[in-house]
């Protein structure tokens, strides 16, 4: 008999309850009773949800009201002392944690492995202690208990927490925690069994990471520790294969192991030889990164014989936690059938999981109807017309190097665009959004819902960008933008208006805390069918004199942003938006724009978890953004954008894409990014962000003046540009012309420093 489980599902709610509770309790219109009343209305749904599938267990300690990481943080009683907190935490203090408070600033948070995911990261210090905390888990097992499911908890391991946490001091090692850590976990697991648990799920997914080998041996050590609990224990890797790091997951003295037979599909037969006669195999054989239905007659195929050999040993499961998807397509009403069809969110997934283990332990006949059902499913998306465009295919056979690189070197353009635009030295810009004003938000609803027809909602964008561009003239900046008052979202935005792109009406993804995204779809051949920010951009460009900056997202950032097909490599979706860009770009030249912005802020973010898998992802990265950018005259300046990440392990790629000028985010780490440039010398022009905007704060102009000499030390000045770290759609006008008008004079002061130095 083969077992089900998932590693965890969404935790938002159906309807995004948990954001609308938590936000309302953020601000005091209800209370903390209230807060968990939804909580658990929500996980008593999930529970339900897998037991009715008939899946063996129901996985609790998934559910976090703002963060999973948060809630261990809490569980193993370690708060950053800065708070003050006691040993157990109130849920306001808990979102402290989270948002922060008058007196501390808020946990750091960052990206969860390669998911769009953000975990708050634990803060560590050679004092650190660690307790029995917060009883939640243990009240959240009782209450699935008491509701009568069969639990499988789930913990994050111990060496993930640290591996993911931070070191807040000099000079130690926060593997060096890991003794005082582990009589916690014994205490935890210890109490888990008291409760009357039998499996315990513990995560461990930097297994598919590349470890130092001191990281790698400390697993024995603590697993070792851990199974002197006597629960029996599931270990859990994700998001990757395991590789160098196979064996010892494979050895630890655990009851079972969870692999990843998606992305580490390949290593499954390795695992198998390598399984110790008596463990559990949970093998991960549905995609828990994406939105496709799997082919579940290719899971029988795959694993019919491995059951025949482990039987009650093999268990069926998503391939990682469903958090990455969203949580239902019963709401979909919009979405067209056939498309509806190929698709799979959490609950979806979890019905696929019972017709697998159904057809393993009853026969494949048992689930004949289903199978066919699915067969049918992917055949139609297979052939479909709408999938597979000749016209795009023909296009990217057709692609030679001379698609992907410019007509001239940089400098010989960097000449021509020089004598075109006239630019003073160190040229101030923006990164292209300004405010999103209630009166936008306001047409864009109004336009949606056909309250007002296209021309009242054109000229309501056209009296926004005219007041953009006059903000723009009256601060004196260099290079303006038209202000992206018509755009919702960067990716949305342009994914509307290609082929190959669809969207759903509730597929909800979490973020972080409150915030979730709704990814679009990328389901078919991309294409472009006609200009999509031409008109926009050409009616700015007639209201000034001064050189107005075209603005795309690159396609990078829209394939990262989107759940993609599964059916071609994320490289070949990449080329094909690249494609489509590319059209744009050359469209917005011959409409009189000679600068034009293509953003990737998630370029970094695509990086793949191994470092070995970095250098065919960064060439086919590289290449899909220098074909988004080299179809126009190398009198046309291209900029780029990126933000939020450490850029100095890629300098030689962003070298490589090309672009005449590249924005990034440095000034929260007081250009500490820009370290890197020291030793690797960029060639093109560069504006390192001068202010955050993230912040309400208002800096001056010696502060910028301050950042920009420093910049000036690893950067040629003639090379540098000025320029806030990012688009400024979230603050508000007053501040953004009061910072604005700092960042000007900034640049004019260090103008004029630089003609007395030449005059003496
Ligand atoms: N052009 C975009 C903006 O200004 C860039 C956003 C981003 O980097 N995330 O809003
Ligand atoms: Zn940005």
């Amino acid at each position: 008999m083969a077992l089900a489980h998932v590693l965890g599902v969404p935790r938002i709610g159906a309807n995004r309850e948990l954001k609308f509770s938590q936000e309302a309790f953020w601000r005091g219109e209800i209370d903390a009773a209230a807060l968990k009343a939804v909580g658990s209305g929500i996980r008593q749904a999930n529970w339900q949800r897998q037991h009715a599938a008939g899946l063996d267990f129901v996985t609790v300690g998934d559910f976090a009201f703002y963060d999973q990481m948060l809630n261990h943080v809490a569980l193993l009683g370690c708060a950053p002392a800065r708070f003050g907190f006691g040993e157990t935490l109130e849920l306001a203090q808990y979102f402290q944690l989270a948002r922060g408070n008058a007196a501390c600033h808020a946990m750091e948070m960052t990206k969860w492995f390669d998911t769009n995911y953000h975990y708050l990261v634990p803060e560590l210090k050679p004092d650190s202690r660690f307790s029995l905390g917060a009883q939640w888990l243990f009240d959240e097992v009782a209450e699935a208990q008491t509701a009568g499911f069969n639990v499988k908890p789930v913990l994050i391991g111990p060496l993930s927490f640290l591996w993911l946490a931070k070191e807040k001091a000099a000079g130690f090692d926060r593997l060096d925690l890991l003794d005082r850590l582990l009589p916690v976990y014994a205490q935890i697991l210890a109490r888990l069994k008291t409760q009357g648990v039998e499996w315990v799920q513990i995560d461990e997914p930097i297994l598919s990471l590349d470890l130092p080998s001191g990281w790698r041996a400390a697993f024995e050590r603590a697993y070792h520790h851990l199974n002197a609990a006597g629960v029996k224990l599931l270990l859990a890797s994700y998001f990757g294969p395991l590789r160098e790091n196979l064996l010892t997951a494979l050895k630890l003295p655990v009851a079972g192991v969870h692999v990843d037979c998606v992305r580490g599909g390949d290593e499954l037969a390795q695992v198998i030889d390598w399984l110790p006669a008596t463990k559990v195999l949970s093998a991960g054989v549905i995609d828990g990164r994406n939105i496709w239905k799997s082919d579940l007659n290719a899971v029988f195929e795959r694993l019919e014989g491995l059951h025949l050999r482990l039987a009650d040993r093999l268990w069926l499961a998503p391939s990682c936690s469903l958090l990455h998807v969203p949580a239902s397509l019963a709401g979909e009403a919009g979405l067209d059938a056939e498309l509806k069809s190929w698709l799979a969110f959490a609950d979806e997934k979890i019905a696929a999981l019972a017709t697998l283990k159904t057809g393993f332990n009853e026969g494949r006949p048992a689930v004949a109807a289903a199978l066919s059902d699915n067969a049918r499913a992917l055949a139609s998306r297979h052939a479909s017309q709408r999938v597979h465009d000749e016209a795009v295919a023909a296009r990217l056979a057709a692609l030679t190097s001379l698609h992907d690189a410019r007509n001239k070197p940089f400098t010989a353009r960097q000449a021509l665009q020089r004598e075109r635009f006239r630019l003073p030295l160190f040229p101030t810009t923006t990164i292209g959004s300004f405010p999103q004003t209630a009166a936008i938000r306001s047409a864009r609803a109004r336009f949606k819902k056909g309250e007002i027809g296209a021309a009242g909602y054109a000229a309501a964008m056209q009296r926004e960008i005219r007041h953009a561009v006059e903000k723009q003239e009256a601060l004196g900046l260099d290079v303006l933008v038209h202000g992206e008052a018509e755009r919702n979202d960067m990716v949305e935005y342009f994914g509307e208006q290609l082929t190959g792109f669809a969207f759903s009406q509730n597929g909800w993804v979490q973020s972080y805390g409150s915030r979730c995204v709704k990814p679009p779809i990328v389901y078919g051949d991309v294409s472009r069918p006609q200009p999509m920010t031409v008109d926009w951009a050409r009616y700015a460009q007639s209201l000034t004199g001064k050189p107005m900056k075209g603005m795309l997202t690159g396609p990078v950032t829209m394939l990262q942003w989107s759940f993609v097909r599964d059916d071609q490599p994320r490289a070949a979706t990449a080329l094909q938006i690249a494609l489509a860009i590319r059209d744009e770009a050359v469209d917005l030249e011959a409409a009189g724009i000679g600068i034009i912005q293509i953003d990737e802020p998630a370029y970094r973010e695509g990086l793949p978890l191994r470092r070995a898998d970095w250098p065919p992802y960064l060439e086919w990265a590289s290449r899909a953004f220098r074909i988004s950018a080299s179809g126009v005259n190398d009198a046309t300046q291209i900029h780029t954008h990126m933000c939020y990440s450490e850029f100095n392990d890629i300098l030689p790629a962003i070298a490589a894409m090309d672009a005449d000028v590249i924005t990034i985010e440095t000034s929260r780490s007081d250009m500490e990014l820009l370290r890197g440039f020291g030793d690797f010398d960029y060639p093109n022009e560069i504006g390192p962000g001068v202010y955050d905007i993230h912040s309400p704060r208002i800096p001056d102009a010696e502060e910028m003046v301050r950042l920009l000499e420093k910049a000036a030390q690893v950067i040629a000045p003639e090379k540098l540009w000025v320029n806030p770290d990012c688009g400024l759609k979230t603050r508000g006008w007053a501040e953004t012309e009061a910072a604005l008008s700092q960042m000007v004079a900034a640049a004019r002061s260090l103008r004029q420093a630089c003609q007395r130095a030449v005059a003496r």
